[in-house]
């Protein structure tokens, strides 16, 4: 399988060339040449690593059946608290594929763990000896998961940019407590728009990359732009649908909607790759936060990013230019990547751009789109529970609440561990969180969703900070720089 940029498809590289570059030179994203398509029956009464290699086969042609195995059996271990590594759990008329059995408690572990020995090995392939800087903007838990993934790994250095006052208090213990000699987090005094900006902005900076390359470094990503991170999820929704069902939700063959709560619009897109792939899926369910865009933009074909960010109770989703979404108009536009130049040249001038009505039709027929506000979010965590006894993360309820009035056969995608936003969630509960400290909170969320409170979070607050670096959102690339020491010929 090659790979080529959604801004120049004559250009193709190898996987391991895309997976270790992230971004391409030209700003644009790296799409498989051809989704492939799969035999799901190939894929019955298999378990989830299984799968994994069944997927992975199809995309990374560049790494042997007995390389992926022994990076699929390594990075998916007992890292993950359940065997099979996600769940899937009937609630009320709902399917809830909970994806946050990972070591951070987020959906970005199923990725984040494996994408390190992806590089490890690629860099093996293409004999690459320079150092590679993972250079990763955060909306708060690709963070994490990203330093957990790539700690103390050899050759590889990690810089995480988070929005110093866009996540949640969890989140930045969580990321700001880490350890391993090879990891850097950098608050920023900014919202996550400008952190993935800026950071993909000192990606196609020639002249700070020429200043790194000197000093033997270079950059690759550990964002869903990286398509070593929207491979290994596409596993989880072929796993998913064969879990219903054995649980008798449906039947082998029926059409399922996935509901996803959206930020950068990563996870929905691996499941329309999976639904590409031959999944049976009849729609897929784009729900936001309050941060609307892509509920206007599917219903509309407008995208304009002209209004206000909301800080949101579900901040992983706070977000106004959805880096993946390119990957989807390339898609929906058959690969025209002139269009894709223009219509990228336009967010980029004028903060928007629109698309064809025969696009928006074609957009429709696959997906619905909707949002839910921070009052309905709570109200849903409550009812929910009151209902069913399940305690939902905010991120998930948003995907749960879309998910109410649209028909049967549904699959909501849960993304986080309660646990993460333990704050938030007490606030539905008439709780006043503000006076409780992060380990009281935590006991007040082991009531209520009846699971002990995770390892990594047990006094998480008593734990050293390691990291204490705040920088503009104009200092990024000075700051990559003072990290890495490069350009101080004096050092
Ligand atoms: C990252 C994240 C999302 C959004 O996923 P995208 O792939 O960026 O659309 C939703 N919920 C949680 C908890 C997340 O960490």
């Amino acid at each position: 399988m090659k790979y080529f940029s959604t801004r120049n498809s004559s250009k193709k590289v190898s996987s391991v060339d895309a997976i270790l570059k992230g971004l391409a030179d030209d700003g644009g994203l790296y799409v498989p040449e051809t989704i492939p398509k799969i035999d799901i029956e190939l894929l019955e009464g298999k378990n989830y690593k299984e799968i994994a290699l069944e997927i992975f086969k199809l995309y990374l042609t560049d790494f042997t059946d007995v390389q992926l195995k022994k990076m699929i059996d390594s990075a998916y271990s007992d890292q993950f608290d359940i065997e099979n590594l996600v769940d899937v759990k009937k609630v009320d008329k709902q399917f809830v594929l909970e994806l946050f059995h990972g070591p951070t408690l987020a959906f970005k572990d199923m990725a984040l763990s494996i994408l390190p020995y992806f590089m490890v090995e690629a860099k093996k392939i293409k004999d690459i000896n320079e150092k590679i800087v993972i250079l990763t903007a955060t909306s708060g838990d690709t963070g994490k998961a990203a330093l957990e993934g790539f700690k103390d790994v050899p050759g590889i250095e990690i810089i995480v940019f988070y929005p110093n006052e866009g996540v949640s208090d969890v989140q930045k213990l969580q990321m700001l407590t880490t350890e391993g000699t090879n990891t850097h987090v950098v608050a920023i005094n900014g919202n996550f728009d400008d952190a993935q900006r800026s950071v993909k902005e000192a990606f196609s900076n020639r002249e700070l990359r020429k200043l790194l390359e000197e000093d033997g470094y270079v950059f690759s990503s550990a964002n869903s732009i990286n398509i070593g991170r929207l491979i290994p999820q596409i596993v989880y929704y072929f796993y998913a649908y064969f879990e219903m069902v054995k649980k008798g939700g449906i039947i082998k063959g029926d059409s399922i909607k996935i509901s996803v709560p959206t930020g950068n619009f990563g996870n929905i897109l691996a499941a329309y790759y999976a639904k590409e792939m031959g999944l049976p899926v009849e729609k897929l369910i784009c729900a936001s936060n309050e941060n609307n865009i892509l509920t206007d933009f599917i219903n509309t074909g407008q995208y304009d990013t002209n209004r206000d960010f909301v800080k949101t109770i579900s901040p992983s989703m706070d977000i106004l230019v959805s880096s993946n979404l390119e990957r989807f108009i390339h898609q929906v536009s058959d690969g025209n990547e002139q269009l894709i130049k223009d219509k990228m040249n336009n967010l980029k001038e004028n903060k928007k751009f629109d698309i064809e009505e025969k696009s928006v039709e074609k957009i429709k027929k696959i997906m619905i789109a909707d949002f839910v506000t921070e009052e309905e979010i709570l109200k849903t965590i409550k009812t929910c529970f009151e209902k069913t006894g399940y305690l939902l993360d905010p991120h998930t309820a948003v995907a749960y609440s879309v998910s109410e009035n649209v028909g049967e056969n549904i699959l909501v995608v849960s993304t986080a561990s309660p646990y993460k936003f333990g704050d938030s969630i007490l606030k539905g509960f008439d709780t006043n969180a503000d006076e409780l400290s992060v380990e009281d909170i935590n006991l007040e969320i082991s009531k209520l969703c009846k699971i002990s409170v995770p390892k990594s979070l047990v006094n998480i607050s008593k734990k050293e900070i390691r990291h204490h670096r705040i920088c503009g959102i104009n200092e990024i690339e000075k700051t990559i720089e003072e990290i890495l020491k490069v350009g101080d010929k004096n050092d």
